[in-house]
């Protein structure tokens, strides 16, 4: 997207096309920042240096001085935010101004100075810094994403090149208002809109397909390394949400639940939607409510949405269409918009379970065994009925599987009794065995079957598939149920078959990153 920079703003100081994505650092020293910088500028040629996190700012000018002639490609922004308007620097309005001018004279051909101490300082100072820098003027809330017209509206009161407008979303339909503030203004000034705080992520994409000259990404969020709640790392908005690539046609994608944080699908949908050159965009929706979630895909609008806990079930009465799966089981996982609008239902939880099993065993005539009696196990047992297998339903609380086998015509099984009927096929939907190797749905002994099959995926092998495969029994981990799934939703929205192999492939690398980072002490 080409920049519409105020007529005034010397144009050596700014390259016409910035990048989509400014790294901010955030190091307490800056021989930290430097070696972050130096480690990263090659992928992120623009850097936002935050002089602010810094003891003494006016010292550390000089090696970033050094750092920046040495680095002639990388474009920097100068940023000293007081600690009244969320940053760190505790000096004088005076020396905040000094630091910024001379980020400029270190080779920062940006400066961002928050609105607040712009509104205080003289305009003719205001006027020495832009003269020779590039000035951003900036306003962050920290607890609402609000009045967003009347903040620019103050802001343009003072002369700049770009006008950065940050809020903290509490509900996906902040977003949407920054969406629309950006789509409304991005013609006539040359804004930088993002939403911070979890609940923002999706701005951090969106923002840019709405208007935003750029947007933030972090160094690694992971290890505490963002300057703002919510921040996505720089690697994962370029490699997984392409945001490079990211345009007016692109198809916004997401996955919705609370909570949504840890979820990989994103990474499993982004893998098949690059694989395929779809342009589409698949991002995590942190719902809190089911309101804020109808809302927000009735006004982004999103062209495909997968539900997760807590909404598969609650979200089905407001669709205005679903399929025979859905209908049976009583819950969504998969939502597609129609061109007027209407919301479409289906459930791929089926196919989930179907396609990994049809692949080693005839699923017809097979006796198979199903622990638990919620949603996932719904599927497994209803999905494999209709492919006509006989099913035994064994849950912890028995009425809720005696009702389940009675809606699906299959049989209720108690565990003592376990060891009178030989399955082809256990299944477990207990979250039982998740995010640990040692629990286990069932006693060793209890773990007789041709095929045993563990819809947990967190960690890929569990105690139970590691029982099975010891007996030399076929396991099916959860994962393989993860990606068929996700496969089946992305036929649905796109038509085109998945790229199965490479979604497993992508979601096995995360599970094993996931587990190489040292866990939090409790
Ligand atoms: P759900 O609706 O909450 O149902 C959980 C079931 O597990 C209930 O029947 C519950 O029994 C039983 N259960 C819970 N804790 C138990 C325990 N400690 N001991 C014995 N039984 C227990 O959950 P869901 O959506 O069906 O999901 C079940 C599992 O499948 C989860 O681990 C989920 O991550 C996994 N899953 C995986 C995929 C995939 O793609 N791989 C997809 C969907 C689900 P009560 O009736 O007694 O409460």
């Amino acid at each position: 997207m080409a920049l519409a920079l105020s007529s005034t703003v010397a144009p050596r100081f700014i390259p016409q096309r910035l990048p989509r994505v400014c790294l901010a650092l955030g190091e307490d020293t800056v021989e930290d920042m430097l070696a972050t910088a130096e480690s990263m500028a090659r992928d992120n040629p623009f850097l936002e240096f935050r002089l602010d996190y810094l003891k003494q700012p006016l010292a550390a000018l000089p090696k970033i001085h050094r750092f920046l002639e040495t680095h002639q490609y990388v474009t920097a922004i100068g940023t000293c935010r007081r600690a009244d308007n969320g940053g760190k620097f505790k000096g004088s309005l005076a020396s905040e101004l000094e630091v910024l001018t001379k980020a400029h004279a270190a080779g920062c051909q940006l400066v961002d100075l928050e609105m607040q101490s712009a509104l205080k300082a003289k305009p003719d100072a205001i006027a020495r810094l832009r003269g020779r820098a590039g000035l951003i003027i900036s306003f962050h809330d920290f607890h609402a994403t609000r009045n967003l017209d009347e903040t620019l509206a103050k802001m343009l009161k003072i002369p700049a090149d770009f006008y950065k407008v940050v809020g903290t979303a509490t509900t996906l339909s902040d977003n949407v208002a920054m969406m629309k503030f950006l789509q409304a203004n991005s013609g006539q000034h040359s804004l930088i809109g993002v939403c911070m705080g979890e609940q923002g992520v999706i701005s951090r994409v969106l923002g840019v397909r709405a208007g935003s000259a750029f947007t933030f990404g972090a160094v690694d969020p992971s290890a505490g390394l963002k300057t703002a709640p919510g921040q996505i790392s720089a690697r994962d908005l370029r490699s997984i949400y392409r945001i490079d690539q990211v345009d007016a046609a692109t198809r916004i994608y997401g996955v919705a639940g609370d909570p949504i944080g840890h979820s990989l699908s994103p990474v499993i949908m982004n893998t098949a939607l690059r694989r395929e050159n779809v342009n589409g965009v698949y991002l995590p929706l942190h719902a809190k409510t089911l309101k804020d979630l109808l809302h927000c895909v009735r006004e982004i609008p999103l062209h495909g949405l997968s539900v997760t806990m807590p909404y598969k079930q609650s979200i089905v009465p407001h669709l205005d269409n679903t399929d025979a799966h859905t209908a049976k089981i009583g819950a969504c996982n998969t939502v597609v918009r129609g061109a007027e609008g209407k919301l479409y239902g289906f459930n791929t939880d089926i196919a989930g379970v179907v396609r990994p099993l049809e692949q080693r065993i005839t699923i017809e005539n097979a006796k198979v065994l199903v622990l638990g009696a919620g949603g996932a196990a719904r599927a497994a047992v209803f999905g494999l009925k209709e492919r006509g297998a006989e099913i035994w339903v064994l849950n912890r609380t028995s009425v809720k599987g005696q009702k389940l086998a009675r809606q699906a015509k299959a049989h209720t099984m108690k565990r003592a009794d376990l060891h009178k009927v030989a399955f082809d096929v256990i299944v477990n939907a207990t979250p039982v065995g998740m995010g640990n190797t040692r629990d286990c749905p069932l006693k060793d002994e209890e773990i007789q079957a041709r095929v045993v099959f563990d819809m947990v995926y967190d960690p890929v092998e569990t105690h139970l598939l590691r029982v099975a495969r010891t007996k030399g029994i076929a396991v099916i981990p959860g994962v393989e149920m993860f990606v068929q799934q996700a496969a089946r939703q992305f036929e649905i929205w796109t038509g085109k078959p998945a790229p199965a192999g490479d979604m497993l492939r992508a979601v096995t690398i995360a599970l094993q990153e996931r587990a190489a980072v040292p866990k939090p002490k409790a």
